[in-house]
């Protein structure tokens, strides 16, 4: 299990450091997208910045994909296999109002979205509210 996590690193060009194996095997293990808040509550003996900085590394190398889910935190989830985190590459994601969570729907992808002439897309984000299976 732990030389997978190493390949995960080495395949996204991530130097393999203690910190960055846990934080990537906390990953794996979640359903919802985590914030930094929670990445603090599971690494209590981490500190803040390096918990940050680690996020922001998997982030740069497409690791992970990072959701602005309208709750004021941040929160990041793992990509998909080949995910260039580019625009065709994104997936609408799903917060629930009752357990906070936010949720990868990595087979709905966000439709293309016709724009009026000379826009140009850097970034698009979709999420839907409301209630998760496990809260209905
Ligand atoms: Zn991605
Ligand atoms: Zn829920
Ligand atoms: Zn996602």
């Amino acid at each position: 299990m732990l030389q997978n996590i190493e390949n995960t690193l080495h395949q996204k060009s991530i130097k393999p450091t203690a910190m960055r194996l846990l934080v990537l095997d906390f990953l794996l293990k979640q359903q919802a997208a985590v914030s930094l808040n929670d990445l603090e509550a599971a690494f209590h003996r981490a500190d803040r910045i390096t918990l940050y900085r680690t996020l922001k590394t998997f982030e740069e190398k497409g690791l992970v994909h990072s959701i602005a889910d309208g709750t004021g935190s941040v929160k990041y989830a793992l990509c998909e296999e080949g995910c260039a985190c580019a625009p065709e590459d994104l997936h609408v994601h799903f917060h629930c109002n009752i357990c906070n969570e936010t949720y990868c729907l990595p087979k709905s992808r966000i439709p293309e979205i016709a724009l009026p002439e000379n826009f140009k897309t850097e970034e698009i984000s979709l999420i839907m509210k409301g209630t998760c299976a496990s809260c209905s």
